[in-house]
Order: structure tokens, then sequence, then C-alpha cells
């Protein structure tokens, strides 16, 4: 029996269950429920916020997870990646007011910037030579220019709406993401050949859409 950790709601959640479900494998969902068992697969799904899925793959609270590679890789965890997954694309970018005046990625030395990607941010602005104060904060990031807590933002972008509606302008892309498999490094030969089934289906999965 093998675990898989995936979100259990949000952004990740439907197309996760759906990626299982086209692998072929059967099993009961409830919105209320922290886990189920597939039926005709040894697989046991957890339902958890996707923010602590990476350090429970790690740890191998869980075999596998599914989460954005933006998660993962702020938390320490790149080398968890096994398989890119083709959906959940979207991008952590750098914002502005719309009016303030930006001619790259030097005009934001010695500004504060707010995002909940502290780290990815840090080693973008370090390899831009670029000294910078950042501000973690957990949620409404887009909102921290308009109340005067920050001179720029740092965030997810997918279409670009949320920060045309909030008076910001997107001028760098800082990281490209996507949904990946992660798996725990020490996996026993059992795990590892259900590891590697799943792969295939997966693989097999992502052929078919194209
Ligand atoms: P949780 O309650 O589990 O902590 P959350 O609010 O942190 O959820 P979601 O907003 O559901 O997270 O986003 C989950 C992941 O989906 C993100 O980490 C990112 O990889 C991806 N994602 C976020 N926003 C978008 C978007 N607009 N379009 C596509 N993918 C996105
Ligand atoms: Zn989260």
């Amino acid at each position: 029996m093998i675990r898989l950790a995936i979100q259990k709601s949000g952004r990740l959640s439907e197309d996760s269950l759906n990626l299982i479900r086209e692998c072929g494998i059967s099993f009961l969902s409830s919105t209320y429920k922290l886990k189920t068992e597939a039926t005709n697969f040894p697989l046991e799904i957890l339902f958890l916020r996707d923010d602590d899925i990476p350090g429970y793959v790690q740890d191998g609270v869980a075999d596998l997870g599914i989460v954005g590679q933006n998660v993962l890789v702020e938390a320490g965890y790149p080398a968890l990646e096994v398989e890119t997954l083709g959906f959940s694309k979207c991008r952590l970018s750098l914002a502005v007011p719309r009016g303030a005046d930006y001619k790259g990625v030097g005009d934001l030395e010695g500004k504060n910037i707010a995002t909940s990607y502290p780290e990815i941010l840090g080693r973008y602005l370090a390899g831009e030579g670029v000294k910078a104060q950042l501000h973690t904060i957990s949620g409404s990031v887009e909102i921290a220019p308009s109340i005067g807590l920050a001179d720029a933002i740092c965030d997810i972008v997918s279409s670009g709406s949320t920060l045309l509606g909030n008076g910001l302008r997107e001028v760098e892309t800082v990281f490209r993401s996507e949904a990946v498999l992660i798996a725990n490094q020490q996996l026993s030969a059992e795990k590892q050949e259900l590891l590697d089934q799943l792969r295939f289906r997966m693989q097999a999965v992502r052929r078919a859409r194209r």
C-alpha cells in the first residue's frame, strides 16, 4: 500500500483527483474525509493543505504527493520532484502600482516587497544583485501596496486580472510553476514498484491528453 497526499480543497484538488481517476484508479471520495482507499490499486489518498505536503513527503508521513512547484521549492525540497503533471500552471511575478516609475528590477533596491514566497523571491533578487526588504504575508498580498504596507509585491499570477483589479502592473516573472508528483527518497522496493506503475500510467494519461 502506498500513500499519496493531495490538496484537500483548492486549485489543485479537482485536477489531482481527475488524474488519479484517469489512471484507472477508483475510490470513494467525500469532501469531509481526511483519507480514502482506492478499490482497485494499493493506494491510500490523504487530503491535506498543500503547504503541508512537501514536509510530510520529506518525512515519510506520506510516500507521494501532488503539489505546485512554487510550494515545493519554497519549502526547500525541490529534489523530491519525480514527474511534471502539466496542470495548475502559473507564475510568480513581481508587480508594482500601475502609476509607479519602474524601468527595471534595480528600481526595487531598498524597497519594501510583500510576498508569501520569501525564499524564492530572496534567491531571485540576490541573483539580480538587488537588496530589498521582504515582508512575508500569507494571504491577500495584492492589497499590500494600496494600504501602504509595501512598494511592490511578488505573488502568483495566472491571468493577471487580480493584479489589474488592485491597480498593479506585472513587471517581472520570478518563477514558473506547474503541478508535480513528488516522492519520498527512501521508498521500500515494494513502494518504488508501485510508484513506477503510477508514473507509467500518469505519463500515458498526459500523452493521451495532447
Ligand atoms: P490550501 O488551503 O491548501 O493551503 P492555498 O490557498 O494555499 O490552499 P490554492 O489557491 O488552492 O492554494 O493554490 C494551490 C496551488 O495552485 C498554488 O500553490 C499554485 O501552484 C497553483 N495556483 C494558484 N493559483 C493559480 C492560478 N490562478 N491558476 C493556476 N494555478 C494556480
Ligand atoms: Zn496553501
